[in-house]
Protein backbone atom coordinates (compact mmCIF):
# COMPACT_ATOMS: atom_id res chain seq x y z
CA UNK A 1 0.00 0.00 0.00
CA UNK A 2 2.72 2.17 0.70
CA UNK A 3 5.63 1.84 -1.83
CA UNK A 4 3.41 3.64 -4.61
CA UNK A 5 2.75 7.28 -4.46
CA UNK A 6 -0.98 8.45 -5.16
CA UNK A 7 -1.51 9.31 -8.82
CA UNK A 8 -1.29 12.94 -10.08
CA UNK A 9 -3.25 14.49 -12.04
CA UNK A 10 -2.66 14.04 -15.73
CA UNK A 11 -2.47 17.77 -16.79
CA UNK A 12 -3.60 20.11 -13.71
CA UNK A 13 -7.13 20.32 -14.34
CA UNK A 14 -9.46 20.79 -11.54
CA UNK A 15 -11.17 17.97 -9.24
CA UNK A 16 -12.55 15.14 -11.27
CA UNK A 17 -12.81 11.34 -10.76
CA UNK A 18 -9.53 11.06 -10.52
CA UNK A 19 -9.29 12.53 -7.00
CA UNK A 20 -9.96 8.91 -5.65
CA UNK A 21 -12.59 8.14 -3.27
CA UNK A 22 -11.13 7.50 0.36
CA UNK A 23 -7.57 6.20 -0.90
CA UNK A 24 -4.80 5.77 1.50
CA UNK A 25 -3.03 9.07 0.95
CA UNK A 26 1.11 8.58 1.23
CA UNK A 27 2.33 12.41 1.82
CA UNK A 28 5.59 13.41 -0.74
CA UNK A 29 7.35 14.07 2.72
CA UNK A 30 5.74 15.90 5.43
CA UNK A 31 5.04 13.35 7.75
CA UNK A 32 5.16 10.43 5.21
CA UNK A 33 7.00 7.91 7.94
CA UNK A 34 3.91 7.89 10.25
CA UNK A 35 1.95 6.80 7.01
CA UNK A 36 4.94 4.37 6.64
CA UNK A 37 5.16 3.14 10.25
CA UNK A 38 1.25 2.49 10.93
CA UNK A 39 0.79 0.76 7.65
CA UNK A 40 -2.15 3.19 6.94
CA UNK A 41 -2.90 7.19 6.70
CA UNK A 42 -6.01 7.62 8.48
CA UNK A 43 -6.16 10.32 10.37
CA UNK A 44 -2.55 11.74 9.47
CA UNK A 45 -3.76 15.17 9.79
CA UNK A 46 -3.74 14.77 13.21
CA UNK A 47 0.34 14.16 12.98
CA UNK A 48 0.34 16.97 10.75
CA UNK A 49 -1.68 19.51 13.19
CA UNK A 50 0.49 18.48 16.13
CA UNK A 51 4.18 18.61 14.38
CA UNK A 52 2.61 22.06 13.43
CA UNK A 53 2.31 22.87 16.95
CA UNK A 54 -1.49 23.73 15.84
CA UNK A 55 -2.46 20.74 18.23
CA UNK A 56 -0.97 19.89 21.97
CA UNK A 57 -1.50 16.42 21.69
CA UNK A 58 -2.61 12.90 19.70
CA UNK A 59 -3.10 9.66 20.88
CA UNK A 60 -3.34 6.52 18.77
CA UNK A 61 -2.98 2.93 18.35
CA UNK A 62 0.09 1.57 16.49
CA UNK A 63 1.58 -1.77 16.05
CA UNK A 64 4.60 -2.72 19.14
CA UNK A 65 6.40 -3.89 16.35
CA UNK A 66 7.02 -0.40 15.16
CA UNK A 67 7.00 1.75 18.23
CA UNK A 68 10.83 2.09 18.62
CA UNK A 69 11.23 3.26 15.54
CA UNK A 70 8.31 5.36 15.67
CA UNK A 71 9.54 7.00 18.88
CA UNK A 72 12.89 7.59 17.05
CA UNK A 73 11.86 9.32 14.05
CA UNK A 74 9.14 11.18 15.74
CA UNK A 75 11.94 12.23 18.03
CA UNK A 76 14.71 12.75 15.10
CA UNK A 77 13.18 14.78 12.76
CA UNK A 78 9.76 16.16 14.09
CA UNK A 79 11.07 17.17 17.55
CA UNK A 80 8.14 14.85 19.05
CA UNK A 81 7.95 13.41 22.24
CA UNK A 82 6.31 9.95 23.06
CA UNK A 83 4.67 8.24 25.28
CA UNK A 84 2.98 4.66 25.25
CA UNK A 85 0.99 2.25 27.16
CA UNK A 86 -0.43 -1.00 26.02
CA UNK A 87 -3.49 -3.04 25.97
CA UNK A 88 -5.37 -5.54 24.74
CA UNK A 89 -5.98 -4.68 21.20
CA UNK A 90 -9.80 -4.34 19.81
CA UNK A 91 -11.49 -7.44 18.97
CA UNK A 92 -14.17 -6.85 17.09
CA UNK A 93 -12.43 -5.68 14.17
CA UNK A 94 -8.41 -4.90 12.14
CA UNK A 95 -7.30 -1.85 13.10
CA UNK A 96 -5.36 -1.49 9.88
CA UNK A 97 -7.96 -2.62 7.69
CA UNK A 98 -10.85 -1.64 9.20
CA UNK A 99 -11.99 -5.44 8.01
CA UNK A 100 -14.11 -7.39 10.62
CA UNK A 101 -12.27 -10.29 12.22
CA UNK A 102 -13.60 -13.50 11.03
CA UNK A 103 -15.05 -16.03 13.20
CA UNK A 104 -15.77 -12.97 15.68
CA UNK A 105 -18.06 -13.17 18.56
CA UNK A 106 -19.64 -9.52 18.41
CA UNK A 107 -18.52 -6.52 20.21
CA UNK A 108 -15.78 -7.55 23.00
CA UNK A 109 -16.60 -6.11 26.49
CA UNK A 110 -14.07 -3.88 28.01
CA UNK A 111 -12.17 -3.25 31.02
CA UNK A 112 -10.00 -0.37 32.10
CA UNK A 113 -6.28 -0.67 32.21
CA UNK A 114 -5.74 1.93 34.04
CA UNK A 115 -3.06 0.50 35.82
CA UNK A 116 -0.61 0.80 32.31
CA UNK A 117 1.66 -2.10 33.58
CA UNK A 118 2.11 -4.33 30.11
CA UNK A 119 0.08 -7.11 29.41
CA UNK A 120 -0.08 -10.66 27.44
CA UNK A 121 -1.45 -8.64 24.39
CA UNK A 122 -3.67 -10.15 21.25
CA UNK A 123 -2.48 -8.13 18.47
CA UNK A 124 0.15 -6.16 20.02
CA UNK A 125 -0.57 -2.78 19.63
CA UNK A 126 0.45 0.30 21.81
CA UNK A 127 -1.66 2.92 22.68
CA UNK A 128 0.52 6.28 22.18
CA UNK A 129 0.73 9.87 23.12
CA UNK A 130 2.07 11.96 21.07
CA UNK A 131 3.44 15.93 21.49
CA UNK A 132 5.77 18.49 20.67
CA UNK A 133 5.63 19.56 24.46
CA UNK A 134 6.22 17.24 27.33
CA UNK A 135 4.01 18.90 29.71
CA UNK A 136 1.12 18.48 27.23
CA UNK A 137 2.17 14.97 26.99
CA UNK A 138 1.97 14.54 30.74
CA UNK A 139 -1.32 16.28 30.77
CA UNK A 140 -2.61 13.95 27.97
CA UNK A 141 -1.23 11.21 29.14
CA UNK A 142 -3.16 11.39 32.77
CA UNK A 143 -6.54 11.65 31.78
CA UNK A 144 -6.25 10.19 28.12
CA UNK A 145 -6.15 6.05 29.68
CA UNK A 146 -7.99 3.68 27.31
CA UNK A 147 -10.66 1.08 28.14
CA UNK A 148 -8.98 -2.60 27.42
CA UNK A 149 -10.84 -5.90 26.32
CA UNK A 150 -10.96 -7.91 29.07
CA UNK A 151 -14.24 -9.37 29.72
CA UNK A 152 -15.87 -7.35 32.02
CA UNK A 153 -16.99 -3.58 31.06
CA UNK A 154 -16.02 -0.51 32.42
CA UNK A 155 -15.95 3.07 30.82
CA UNK A 156 -13.93 6.07 31.28
CA UNK A 157 -15.11 8.78 33.93
CA UNK A 158 -16.40 11.18 31.91
CA UNK A 159 -15.08 13.85 33.71
CA UNK A 160 -11.64 12.48 32.19
CA UNK A 161 -13.15 12.37 28.74
CA UNK A 162 -12.96 16.01 29.15
CA UNK A 163 -10.06 16.09 30.39
CA UNK A 164 -8.69 14.87 27.74
CA UNK A 165 -10.85 16.21 25.27
CA UNK A 166 -8.86 19.29 26.35
CA UNK A 167 -5.55 17.47 26.41
CA UNK A 168 -6.06 17.31 22.85
CA UNK A 169 -6.98 20.60 22.10
CA UNK A 170 -10.57 20.27 21.48
CA UNK A 171 -12.72 24.15 21.92
CA UNK A 172 -13.64 24.47 24.56
CA UNK A 173 -17.37 25.83 23.47
CA UNK A 174 -17.09 22.23 21.45
CA UNK A 175 -16.40 20.45 24.51
CA UNK A 176 -19.29 21.95 26.49
CA UNK A 177 -21.20 21.19 24.28
CA UNK A 178 -20.85 17.63 24.15
CA UNK A 179 -20.89 17.59 28.05
CA UNK A 180 -24.60 18.83 27.53
CA UNK A 181 -25.64 17.14 24.71
CA UNK A 182 -23.53 13.53 24.91
CA UNK A 183 -26.20 11.73 25.85
CA UNK A 184 -28.82 12.71 23.24
CA UNK A 185 -30.23 9.34 20.97
CA UNK A 186 -27.73 10.71 18.10
CA UNK A 187 -24.60 13.75 19.25
CA UNK A 188 -24.48 13.73 15.01
CA UNK A 189 -28.09 15.02 14.86
CA UNK A 190 -27.90 17.22 17.65
CA UNK A 191 -25.04 18.92 16.37
CA UNK A 192 -26.87 19.38 12.44
CA UNK A 193 -29.67 20.79 15.16
CA UNK A 194 -27.31 23.34 16.78
CA UNK A 195 -26.08 24.29 13.32
CA UNK A 196 -27.37 27.66 11.64
CA UNK A 197 -26.99 27.86 8.18
CA UNK A 198 -25.71 25.81 5.83
CA UNK A 199 -22.84 23.12 7.64
CA UNK A 200 -19.51 24.20 6.90
CA UNK A 201 -17.14 21.91 5.13
CA UNK A 202 -14.26 22.64 7.49
CA UNK A 203 -16.41 21.31 10.35
CA UNK A 204 -17.24 18.29 8.73
CA UNK A 205 -16.31 15.56 11.04
CA UNK A 206 -17.79 12.72 9.79
CA UNK A 207 -14.71 10.96 8.00
CA UNK A 208 -12.34 12.06 10.62
CA UNK A 209 -11.16 8.35 11.17
CA UNK A 210 -10.24 8.49 7.21
CA UNK A 211 -7.49 10.19 5.76
CA UNK A 212 -9.31 13.07 4.84
CA UNK A 213 -10.49 15.77 7.34
CA UNK A 214 -8.98 18.65 9.25
CA UNK A 215 -11.09 18.21 12.77
CA UNK A 216 -11.34 15.27 14.95
CA UNK A 217 -14.00 16.21 17.45
CA UNK A 218 -17.08 17.04 17.52
CA UNK A 219 -18.05 20.37 17.12
CA UNK A 220 -20.26 22.06 18.90
CA UNK A 221 -21.94 23.07 15.28
CA UNK A 222 -21.43 22.06 11.69
CA UNK A 223 -20.44 25.89 11.57
CA UNK A 224 -18.64 26.18 15.06
CA UNK A 225 -16.31 29.31 14.47
CA UNK A 226 -13.66 27.75 16.77
CA UNK A 227 -13.38 24.52 14.54
CA UNK A 228 -13.45 26.69 11.66
CA UNK A 229 -10.65 28.80 12.77
CA UNK A 230 -8.36 25.50 13.47
CA UNK A 231 -9.01 23.89 10.48
CA UNK A 232 -7.91 27.35 8.37
CA UNK A 233 -4.87 27.12 9.89
CA UNK A 234 -3.99 23.57 9.34
CA UNK A 235 -5.03 23.72 6.28
CA UNK A 236 -3.07 26.74 5.35
CA UNK A 237 -0.23 24.97 6.45
CA UNK A 238 -0.72 21.70 4.93
CA UNK A 239 -1.43 23.89 1.87
CA UNK A 240 2.37 25.12 1.71
CA UNK A 241 3.79 21.05 2.38
CA UNK A 242 1.43 18.84 0.75
CA UNK A 243 -0.95 20.85 -1.35
CA UNK A 244 -2.05 17.82 -2.93
CA UNK A 245 -3.33 16.90 0.05
CA UNK A 246 -5.35 19.54 0.67
CA UNK A 247 -7.00 19.51 -2.82
CA UNK A 248 -8.55 16.22 -1.70
CA UNK A 249 -9.35 16.87 1.71
CA UNK A 250 -11.54 19.41 0.87
CA UNK A 251 -13.11 17.14 -2.20
CA UNK A 252 -13.58 14.68 0.24
CA UNK A 253 -15.13 16.82 3.04
CA UNK A 254 -17.66 18.35 0.38
CA UNK A 255 -19.30 15.24 -0.10
CA UNK A 256 -22.82 14.37 0.57
CA UNK A 257 -23.14 12.13 3.67
CA UNK A 258 -25.50 10.01 5.00
CA UNK A 259 -25.69 9.40 8.87
CA UNK A 260 -27.33 7.23 11.15
CA UNK A 261 -25.27 7.51 14.42
CA UNK A 262 -21.97 8.46 15.50
CA UNK A 263 -19.99 5.71 13.77
CA UNK A 264 -22.56 4.50 11.37
CA UNK A 265 -21.98 6.78 8.04
CA UNK A 266 -21.93 6.64 4.31
CA UNK A 267 -20.16 9.03 2.02
CA UNK A 268 -21.37 8.84 -1.78
CA UNK A 269 -18.74 10.20 -4.74
CA UNK A 270 -21.86 11.63 -6.18
CA UNK A 271 -24.24 14.82 -5.77
CA UNK A 272 -27.38 16.01 -4.28
CA UNK A 273 -30.23 16.87 -5.74
CA UNK A 274 -32.35 19.14 -3.38
CA UNK A 275 -32.12 17.78 -0.50
CA UNK A 276 -33.45 14.39 0.31
CA UNK A 277 -31.69 12.38 -3.01
CA UNK A 278 -28.29 11.73 -4.27
CA UNK A 279 -27.13 10.82 -7.48
CA UNK A 280 -23.62 8.71 -7.17
CA UNK A 281 -21.07 6.91 -8.60
CA UNK A 282 -19.40 5.20 -5.53
CA UNK A 283 -20.47 4.72 -1.76
CA UNK A 284 -18.38 4.12 1.05
CA UNK A 285 -19.04 3.54 4.88
CA UNK A 286 -16.62 5.66 6.99
CA UNK A 287 -17.84 4.47 10.73
CA UNK A 288 -16.83 1.85 12.77
CA UNK A 289 -16.43 -1.80 10.85
CA UNK A 290 -18.88 -3.18 13.24
CA UNK A 291 -22.19 -0.38 12.46
CA UNK A 292 -22.35 -1.02 8.61
CA UNK A 293 -25.19 -2.47 7.63
CA UNK A 294 -25.62 -1.07 4.39
CA UNK A 295 -22.27 -1.38 2.22
CA UNK A 296 -23.63 -4.15 -0.16
CA UNK A 297 -27.19 -2.02 -0.48
CA UNK A 298 -25.62 1.33 -1.32
CA UNK A 299 -22.97 -0.25 -4.22
CA UNK A 300 -25.58 -1.81 -5.93
CA UNK A 301 -27.52 1.14 -6.30
CA UNK A 302 -26.39 4.75 -8.53
CA UNK A 303 -29.12 6.89 -6.77
CA UNK A 304 -30.09 7.22 -3.07
CA UNK A 305 -33.70 9.02 -1.89
CA UNK A 306 -34.35 9.28 1.54
CA UNK A 307 -38.03 10.11 2.97
CA UNK A 308 -38.40 10.56 6.68
CA UNK A 309 -37.22 7.12 8.37
CA UNK A 310 -37.08 5.46 5.37
CA UNK A 311 -34.92 4.89 2.33
CA UNK A 312 -34.98 3.68 -1.16
CA UNK A 313 -32.04 2.38 -3.50
CA UNK A 314 -32.23 2.87 -7.16
CA UNK A 315 -30.35 1.64 -10.53
CA UNK A 316 -31.01 3.09 -13.40
CA UNK A 317 -33.78 4.54 -12.51
CA UNK A 318 -35.49 0.92 -11.29
CA UNK A 319 -35.74 0.50 -7.76
CA UNK A 320 -32.63 -1.89 -6.14
CA UNK A 321 -33.52 -1.87 -1.94
CA UNK A 322 -34.30 0.04 0.57
CA UNK A 323 -34.80 0.07 4.54
CA UNK A 324 -36.34 1.91 7.25
CA UNK A 325 -33.54 3.32 9.59
CA UNK A 326 -33.22 1.24 12.68
CA UNK A 327 -35.79 2.64 15.27
CA UNK A 328 -32.85 4.64 17.74
CA UNK A 329 -30.98 6.29 14.73
CA UNK A 330 -32.28 9.92 13.44
CA UNK A 331 -31.20 9.30 9.89
CA UNK A 332 -30.12 12.09 8.29
CA UNK A 333 -28.69 13.49 4.92
CA UNK A 334 -26.17 16.15 4.52
CA UNK A 335 -23.50 17.80 2.52
CA UNK A 336 -21.17 20.85 3.22
CA UNK A 337 -20.59 23.59 1.60
ZN1 LIG B 1 -17.32 24.68 19.04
Amino acid sequence: MNSGRNKRRAGGSSAGSDDGFFEPFVPDAFCREFVELRGHSNSIFNYMAVVLELKPLLDDWIPRAVLDSFVETGRKKYGLHVMHDVALAREWGDDRTGAPLKGGAGPAKRKTQRGRQPVAVRRDYAHVFVSRSPDNLEKGYRSGWYPGFQGSEIERPFADNLRFGGALGYPACCLDFFAASHAERNFLFSILSATGGEPDFRCNCLAKDTPYSYIHHMPCSFNCRESILYADNLRAEILKREPDYVRRTDRHLRLPYLVFEDQFIYAFDGRMEGTDAVSYSRSRFVGHPRCDAYSELFAGGDRLEVSGKKFRVFRGGEPAGGAAAPAKNRMFLVRFA
